[in-house]
């Protein structure tokens, strides 16, 4: 299995580097076809400037034309992809003998599972970069992925034929309508002012990926995560009270954070409570 981690790791590597080039892409309104180049000065790049992580480590995270310091976000981005991608796998296979992977045996529901989670790691981390450096979640990332990891989740749910299962379609209605409608209702009452719509088609997007009751996990954990760095922030003298903070960071991470430990953090919240 560890071979088979390592493989699935590098191909991680260049969905990361894909995410990078697609999130460059959305923001100069670019098509995704043609070569990638330089963004200081436009050189266009040789496949050996393009290898993820490797290529950086070499240059010494220099552009090779014009040496202008090529960010840290790149090799960030690639190498946490291409963890979260490994973890995804070992997360869902670690009980599956390899033997079954030659006898071409795949369980079905792990399989799907695998599929929707390396979808959800991509579109969280293009929410995330995107957010953190424009502020803004956009509807061409949500409302396909809405569509997308929905019917994934309706087929997992209907193959799992549990009732209670989180992915049920009534858990999925349920928690979709929270999701969405939780945002709705503040930017209702705040005029909009709080809260943008892009983070109701988010909130949509979280409740049919976690569904019930895993979605109050999600929203949970991203309100604790951005007032403590909001105070630290605040108290850091980095941002003012009051003053804006990309809240879809916090809701990417913790529906990522959710979607592995969703019911771990929901067991170990309910024994407190005891
Ligand atoms: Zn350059």
């Amino acid at each position: 299995m560890y071979m088979i981690s390592l493989l699935v790791f590098v191909f991680g590597l260049t969905i990361g580097s894909f995410i990078n080039c697609l999130v460059w892409r959305l923001h100069k309104k670019q098509t995704i076809l043609g070569r990638s180049y330089c963004p200081n000065c436009k050189h266009q790049l040789a496949w050996f400037d393009n290898i993820p992580l490797v290529s950086y480590i070499f240059l010494r995270g220099k552009c090779r034309y014009c040496t202008k310091p090529i960010s840290m976000q790149y090799p960030m981005v690639e190498l946490i992809v291409g963890l979260l991608f490994a973890f995804a796998f070992y997360y869902h296979f670690q009980s599956v003998s390899p033997s079954f992977f030659w006898a071409k045996q795949f369980p079905t529901i792990s399989f799907l599972s695998l599929i929707r989670d390396w979808f959800l790691i991509s579109v969280m981390m293009i929410i995330f970069i995107y957010d953190l450096r424009w502020y803004l979640i956009l509807d061409i990332v949500t409302l396909p992925s809405i569509i997308i990891v929905l019917l994934l989740n309706i087929i997992i749910g209907h193959l799992t034929a549990d009732a209670s299962a989180n992915f049920y379609w009534q858990q999925l209605l349920i928690s979709g309508i929270i999701g969405g409608g939780f945002f709705l209702l503040q930017f209702i009452i705040s005029n909009g002012r709080w809260i943008g719509g892009g983070d109701i088609r988010l909130g949509l997007l979280m409740g049919v990926a976690l569904g019930w009751p895993n979605i109050l996990v999600a929203l949970f954990l991203a309100y604790i995560c951005g007032a403590v760095i909001g105070i630290g922030l605040i108290l850091a003298g980095r941002k003012k009270w009051g003053s804006e903070i990309p809240f879809g960071i916090f809701l990417s991470v913790s529906t990522l954070v959710t979607l592995f430990f969703g019911n771990q953090i929901l067991t170990w919240y309910l024994n407190i409570l005891k």
